[in-house]
């Protein structure tokens, strides 16, 4: 008999774990609390890693498509000073994949193919232990059982507290996410500033990155430091990736609050922030640089439900890799005791290379966001070709 194996969450890591298993004629089920694919906007632009997201893609079978699809040209990266001096202007070669943007809502497709997805089931439990394996319980009511649940479900994980209490805790450093449609036409002297991939501007314990996604579109990220605002709700099970909604209504008092900021900047760079309508609130959050858990046999965890860490171009490339590794140690399994030993290794590969990137991060948003704006330019120096 094939184990019932559940997935929750189908952002990168749960797709990608779906995607791999139905690739080996795996029956696998995705269960996602969203109502439909495109029930709220799909996020930014996402770099995927040569030896990371795109080993997952080609794990997936889909690295030729991902490749006709994604912008090798926006791996290009301009800074400026806060008045509006270019410090560095780097551009990718033609030939140069190591990490190539593409659209989140791209991805999703892309990795979504012929997959079926149980929509509109938000999953609020997990209990392992039971006679008839794992219970799942849905905000509906309904419950269900499970020989491994897999807990993709993101920052504010349903599924991790059947293995961990830990919770993710607040940076210090939060997001104010705005964007520009139809840049080329509407704003050709920003379409020109950010150029076919992004442009960022480092100042005192404040920054402002904008990156084009495709169709013009641009995403325009405030960074600062700051205590966490008591008008979001960091807490709540949505994630810090929703792109809209959350606790910003007033658009004209976040536009000037986040504006005052960042008062003596450059005009055009407040202009990219001061052209955007809607705006969100990302307030980061991390969880402990090494977040183990005593193994729990027929749950665990993938992504950023196993290991927050700072948006620095790691998070959706160990998602998609964790998420095609674990897919196929567990359709290589043959019985009930080679799964749970599988698992358990894959958590230990796991917590390895993300307790790597989790410290690599963290110590990467201390430079970037600092009172000290050099040390943002430094890890550029380090990591960019001169
Ligand atoms: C501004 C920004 C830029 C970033 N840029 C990059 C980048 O360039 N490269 C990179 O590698 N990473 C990047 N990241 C990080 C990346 O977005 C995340 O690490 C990645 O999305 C994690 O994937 P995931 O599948 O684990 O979780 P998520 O993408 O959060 O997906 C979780 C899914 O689970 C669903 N879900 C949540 N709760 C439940 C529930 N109770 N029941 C059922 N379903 C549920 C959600 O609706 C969602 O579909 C960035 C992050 C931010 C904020």
């Amino acid at each position: 008999m094939r184990p019932r194996i559940a997935v929750i969450g189908s952002g990168p890591a749960g797709l990608t774990f779906a995607r791999v298993l139905h690739r080996q004629g795996h029956p696998v089920t995705v269960l996602e609390r969203d109502s439909a694919r495109d029930a709220r906007p799909a996020g930014g632009t996402l770099d995927l890693q040569e030896g990371l997201g795109q080993r997952a893609l080609e794990k997936a079978g889909v690295l030729a498509e991902f490749q006709a699809l994604s912008r090798p040209e926006g791996q290009a990266m301009r800074i400026l000073d806060t008045d509006g001096t270019v410090l560095r202007d780097w551009r990718p070669r033609p030939d140069e994949r190591a990490n190539p943007e593409i659209d989140r809502g791209q991805l999703r497709d892309l990795l979504l193919g012929s997959l079926e997805v149980r929509w509109g089931r938000g999953v609020t439990e997990v209990v392992p232990g039971g006679r008839d394996g794992v219970l799942v319980r849905f905000a509906d009511g309904r419950q269900e059982t499970f020989d491994l649940v897999v807990g993709a479900d993101g920052a504010w994980s349903r599924v991790r507290p059947a293995v961990s209490p830990a919770t993710p805790r607040y940076t210090g450093v939060t997001l104010v996410e705005t964007s520009l449609d139809d840049v080329d036409t509407r704003h050709p002297d920003l379409a020109r500033l950010v150029g076919d991939g992004s442009v960022a501007v480092y100042g005192v314990n404040r920054a402002i990155v904008a990156q084009r996604n495709s169709g013009g579109h641009v995403k325009v990220y405030a960074q600062y430091r700051t205590p966490l605002d008591p008008h979001t709700s960091p807490d709540r099970p949505t994630g810090p990736y929703q792109s809209a909604g959350q606790g910003t209504d007033d658009v004209k008092a976040v536009r000037s609050r986040v504006l005052a900021l960042f008062d003596g900047w450059a005009a055009p760079v407040l202009d990219l922030f001061r052209h955007g309508t809607v705006f969100a609130h990302r307030p980061l959050h991390v969880l402990p640089e090494s977040h183990t858990w005593p193994h729990v046999p027929g749950v665990t965890l993938l992504g950023d439900a196993a290991h927050l860490m700072p948006p620095l171009g790691a998070g959706a490339n160990l998602a998609m890799l964790e998420g095609a590794e674990l897919a196929e140690s567990v359709a290589a399994a043959t019985g009930p005791e080679e799964l749970d030993e599988a698992v358990r290794a894959f958590e230990e590969q796991m917590w390895a290379r993300a307790g790597r990137w989790a410290k690599i991060t963290m110590a990467g948003l201390e430079r970037l966001v600092s009172p000290d704006p050099s040390r943002a330019l430094a890890v550029f120096d380090e990591v960019q070709p001169s």
